[in-house]
């Protein structure tokens, strides 16, 4: 540990209040994707008190964060992330509060010291998360450009460095019929919902043969008004993702067929269209992965990896597919617990979660420290990150 190390680890002490309340603000007041105007709006003001430069509303996303540290030198670009959207219903059951407080309390500490250190220090507030895919759109209007190494921390029911996420992208189809009576005149109708039923079936055949980890979920959306009418119109939604990006697209072709031969089958009009979020399989960096787990270490949490392999998606795939990323995941319950639940809501404002939120903090911090000022170390990360 450098003596800078040790520095950003009491500075994340000495604002510890600070960031607790933070995270509390954040966790009482749950706002859903890009409607985060009053965590934006928290987080902007904490990074100007410390005297960041702080653009709020960038990318086109009112509620999307550039805040850079004015002591620029020569060297590395860190990027640290927070996000801080809450789920529909149910809050902040994903703990971006702790996300968000998190990565303004390593970026605070960095900053802190940052006219000693060489590189340029961001603080990137990326909306969005859950479905809106605030980063991919970010990265589109280039706020990644120049990033070194983009670091976050999630929090988790386990703690582990490696895992990925899966490539996932999100289709509506639409199925167009057409109505009669269903019992004075079934034979002149063409029944839209059968075509999605088909689909279903088509999809489930598919499932035998289809690579492990790679997950087909969906919905149906729309399934006609009244029994004794034949459904005119009626339409699914589907997830499809799996843990490459091409595979991901193999199975998208094969949803098409699987909806293109109910189409046949019944009759009705196919509508086939790709709708909300789209994101990339994660590429953890392991070079930063490795050094932001020996300081969390250092800060009281294990490495914990979970048993199963089983893995949700996020945009942070798209980052980390673009610039030398983490998304590391730090526990703050125990492993019986489901993510996007009703407890880990609770484990997101408790005791526990903000020890974690703390010592993720720290271990960002450092970890951003080490690669502003270790010789060569940044050079190891786009190494591993173009060795694919
Ligand atoms: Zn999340």
């Amino acid at each position: 540990m450098s003596d800078w190390n040790v520095q950003v680890g009491e500075a994340v002490d000495r604002m510890e209040e600070r960031l607790r309340d933070v995270a509390k603000d954040i966790f009482e007041h749950p706002e859903v994707k890009f409607e985060e105007v009053r965590a934006s709006k928290r987080l902007a003001e904490e990074l100007e008190k410390d005297g960041f430069e702080v653009e709020l509303g960038v990318a086109g996303l009112e509620t999307a964060i550039r805040a850079a540290h004015p002591a620029v030198g020569d060297g590395p670009t860190v990027a640290i992330l927070g996000e801080y959207d809450a789920l529909p219903e149910i809050g902040h059951a994903c703990g971006h509060n702790l996300i968000a407080a998190g990565g303004l309390g390593a970026a605070l500490a960095v900053g802190s010291i940052k006219s000693e250190l060489p590189g340029r220090l961001l603080f990137l507030g990326t909306p969005g998360e859950e479905g809106g895919g605030g980063k991919v759109l970010m990265i589109e209007a280039g706020l990644f450009e120049g990033v070194d190494a983009a670091i976050m921390f999630h929090p988790s029911t386990n703690t582990t460095i490696g895992r990925g996420s899966l490539a996932i992208t999100e289709v509506k189809i639409e199925f167009h019929g057409k109505s009669s009576h269903a019992s004075g005149s079934p034979e002149k109708g063409i029944n839209a919902l059968d075509a999605v039923i088909q689909t279903f079936n088509g999809i489930n055949a598919m499932r035998q043969h289809i690579k492990d980890g790679a997950r087909i979920h969906g919905i149906i959306s729309d399934g006609g008004v009244k029994p004794n009418i034949v459904p005119e119109y009626a339409s699914a939604e589907f997830y499809v993702r799996a843990q490459e990006n091409d595979y991901r697209d193999e199975l998208l072709e094969k949803l098409r067929k699987c909806a293109e031969g109910a189409a046949l089958a019944t009759g009705a009009r196919l509508e086939f269209g790709l709708v909300g979020h789209s994101y990339k399989a994660m590429k953890p960096n392991k070079v930063l992965g490795e050094r932001f787990l020996k300081h969390l270490e250092a800060n009281g949490i294990p490495y914990n990896p979970p048993k199963d392999k089983s893995m949700g998606s996020t945009d942070m795939g798209d980052v980390s597919q673009a610039v030398p990323g983490i998304h590391p995941y730090v526990q703050i319950c125990e492993d019986d617990i489901a993510g996007h639940s009703r407890p880990f809501a609770e484990a997101s404002d408790s005791e526990r979660g903000y020890a974690a939120m703390l010592a993720a903090a720290k271990a960002i911090a450092m970890t951003a420290v080490d690669v502003l000022t270790e010789a060569g170390l940044v050079e190891r990360i786009w190494e591993e990150f173009n060795a694919g």
